[in-house]
Formats: structure tokens, C-alpha cells, sequence
């Protein structure tokens, strides 16, 4: 019998990628699928977006595999390649690496490519974290554009910071640094992540990049996906595995730290953090349990967590358990145990099987 497991529902996964190519009519649309697509399956997240302009991934092991699953669309590296072996790599496979340093343009300006590849400069508005600064801009498109490596007009993109803060002025900053960055140059730019198609339609520019919102979740930690009219892709499940008497005054599980104030009934769930699930999660938790939400009790333990069924719950072994997804968004549960719902989806492990859900 499968208890821990992540429904991946492919018309959501549609629906979302569809939704945000309407918002942004213009633009081509790189979907982000680094991470094994957020911890949905990157290869069946592939083959599901056939109309995804080009796939973008963190590290090219990532795009080999996508190559390897027969995955024809082009495919950015977000990062780059890390050294010039990568860059072979990346020319066999046509990868489209970023440059983001010196060291990076050295490789491509020294490199014997079999054949050319398009770039992407990565330009530093204000994230300070990888890319280079509007003043060295011209000089990387000088060097790059005149090597037999290059081809097509060198790409720009940069990344926002703050675009899910709709007050801050820093994106509108960082969009107008782009600008002023680019105009002189033909290449094709590329700035919007899931926040800047959402709430930043200024910023569309030719390819937008959406990771997290074709996924169905919100990038804002205040908001859920639902809300936004996206719809979840990932429904994390499981099952009950035992139901227990519990007495007033006693504690549960490891630590000993909760509990309980009056009997209960205790359900106890195959789901652990050996799954993925934050051990983190402190009680209070919400998790669904026969549709309605019940509170984490106790430690999460590697292979099993408990919940507060209450005293008069008809709950049964074998019956079924949400953590998150449809019925309990994981933007919710992310803000109980204080992260987001990024890091909770693409944390589950490979012990936990993806289940495809194809309806209607
Ligand atoms: C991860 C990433 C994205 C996608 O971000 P979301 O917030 O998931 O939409 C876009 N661009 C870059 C450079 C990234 O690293």
C-alpha cells in the first residue's frame, strides 16, 4: 500500500502556464524547472509544457537530463557553466549558459566550441548577488560578440529581489537600471520572474521567467496561488497509520514537549522529514485530515508525525491525509513553520512517489 505521496496534477500545471502566458502576451516564456522542476518531476513537467518557448535550470546536470529525456527546447543556464569543461558540454548539448564574471567570459574567449552558442549576460540592478555591473556592460558585449563562439546577439537578463513587496520601490529601480543597462545594445532581455509577470507588467520585456507561479503557488508569502487564480499543481498526501487513545497530561513523541491538555485521539501519519516534510514544523501546523484541518502535535520524526484528531473524531487507519495542496495551500502551512512554500515543495524526496493526475 503507497501512503507518502506527491499528486502531480498536470491540467493545473496547464492551466497555470496558460494563465501566465496570457499575462504576459508578449513575451516568450522560459519555464523554470531547476530543482527537478520545485520537486514536481522536471522531466514530466518538460514533457507537459511543450509550448514553453525554453527551459531554465541552476546546473547543467539538470539540462543534461533534460536532453537525455528527449526535451528538444532550448535551455538557459541560469548560473552559468562553472568551468570550461561545462562549456563544452553546453555547446554539444546547445545550452544557453549565462556569464555572470570574468572568469566566465575568459572560458567562452579561449574555448574551441564545435559550434557557437547563444549567451546571456547577467547584469547586477540591485540584487548584488551574481552578475555585472551596468558600467562593464559594453565591455562584455564588445569581447563576446566578436567571439566565433557566440552566436545571435548577446541575450541580458537580471533578477528581481523585492518584486513580491508591490510596495517597495526597489523593483521599479532595478527595471530602470535595466533599461538604461540595455539600450544601447539589440539583444534580446529578460527580467520577470513569477513576480514580475504577476505584478510588474512593465517588465515583461521578450522572455519572462516563471518558476514558482507555474506551480500554482504564490511568489508573495502573504497570498496563495488560488487567490492569484492559479491552481496547485503538487497535492502532498498521505495516510493514517494508526489511531490511538491519548490521556490528558501526556506527552508525544520525541522530546516529550506537547501535551495534551485533555484526552484525544491521536493520528499518527506516514510522512516524516525522511520525506521532506520540515521537522521544523512546530505544533499547530494545520493538516488536512478527512477535509478538515487538524494541528500537528509533537516532534516530526523521520518517518511519522502525529496530529489532534480530538476526542469525538471517527477518523480511521487507512484514511487519507493532505499536508498541502488542494484543500490546504502550502503557502499556509509555509507560514506556520516559517519559510516558504518553495522550499517545502522542492524539498520532498525521492521516497516519495509522484502519482500523475490527469483530469477531465
Ligand atoms: C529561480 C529563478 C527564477 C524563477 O523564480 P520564481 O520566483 O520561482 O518565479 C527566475 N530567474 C532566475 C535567475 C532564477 O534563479
Amino acid at each position: 500500500m503507497l501512503t507518502a505521496r506527491a499528486e502531480i496534477n498536470l491540467n493545473a500545471l496547464q492551466h497555470n502556464f496558460l494563465t501566465l502566458k496570457a499575462l504576459s502576451p508578449k513575451s516568450r516564456l522560459i519555464a523554470v524547472i531547476k530543482g527537478n522542476a520545485y520537486g514536481h518531476d522536471a522531466s514530466l513537467v518538460a514533457h507537459t509544457l511543450q509550448q514553453a518557448d525554453a527551459f531554465a535550470v541552476a546546473r547543467i546536470e539538470e539540462a543534461v537530463a533534460l536532453r537525455q529525456a528527449g526535451i528538444p527546447q532550448p535551455i538557459v543556464l541560469l548560473e552559468g557553466c562553472f568551468c570550461l569543461e561545462d562549456l563544452y558540454l553546453a555547446a554539444q548539448h546547445q545550452f544557453q549558459p549565462v556569464i555572470h564574471h570574468a572568469g566566465q567570459l575568459a572560458d567562452i574567449l579561449s574555448a574551441t566550441l564545435p559550434n557557437p552558442i547563444k549567451v546571456w549576460l547577467k547584469i547586477d540592478t540591485g540584487m548584488h548577488r551574481i552578475g555585472v555591473f551596468p558600467e562593464q556592460v559594453a565591455h562584455y558585449v564588445t569581447q563576446l560578440s566578436h567571439s566565433p563562439n557566440v552566436r545571435d546577439e548577446v541575450g541580458f537578463v537580471s533578477h528581481f529581489y523585492q518584486a513580491d513587496e508591490l510596495n517597495q520601490p526597489t523593483t521599479l529601480e532595478q527595471l530602470a537600471r535595466f533599461i538604461n543597462a540595455t539600450a544601447p545594445f539589440p539583444g534580446e532581455k529578460s527580467l520577470s520572474n513569477s513576480a514580475g509577470v504577476l505584478y510588474w507588467s512593465d517588465a515583461h520585456f521578450d522572455w519572462v521567467r516563471p518558476g514558482i507561479a507555474l506551480y500554482g503557488i504564490s511568489p508573495r508569502a502573504d497570498s496563495t496561488g488560488i487567490a492569484e487564480g492559479l491552481q496547485p499543481v503538487m497535492t502532498l498526501k498521505s495516510t493514517l497509520i494508526s489511531v490511538r487513545e491519548h490521556k490528558a497530561g501526556e506527552s508525544i513523541g520525541y522530546g516529550g514537549h506537547w501535551i495534551a491538555k485533555r484526552d484525544t485521539r491521536i493520528g499518527v501519519i506516514a510522512m516524516g522529514y525522511g520525506d521532506g516534510y520540515p521537522r521544523t514544523a512546530p505544533a499547530g501546523t494545520p493538516v488536512l485530515v478527512n477535509g478538515r484541518k487538524v494541528p500537528l502535535v509533537g516532534r516530526v520524526s523521520m518517518d511519522m508525525m502525529t496530529v489532534d484528531l480530538g476526542p469525538d473524531s471517527k477518523d480511521q487507519v487507512g484514511d487519507d491525509v493532505t499536508l498541502w495542496g488542494i484543500g490546504l495551500p502550502a503557502e499556509e502551512v509555509a507560514r506556520h513553520i516559517g519559510t516558504i512554500a518553495y522550499e517545502l515543495v522542492i524539498k520532498i524526496t525521492g521516497r516519495v512517489a509522484r502519482h500523475i493526475l490527469k483530469t477531465g
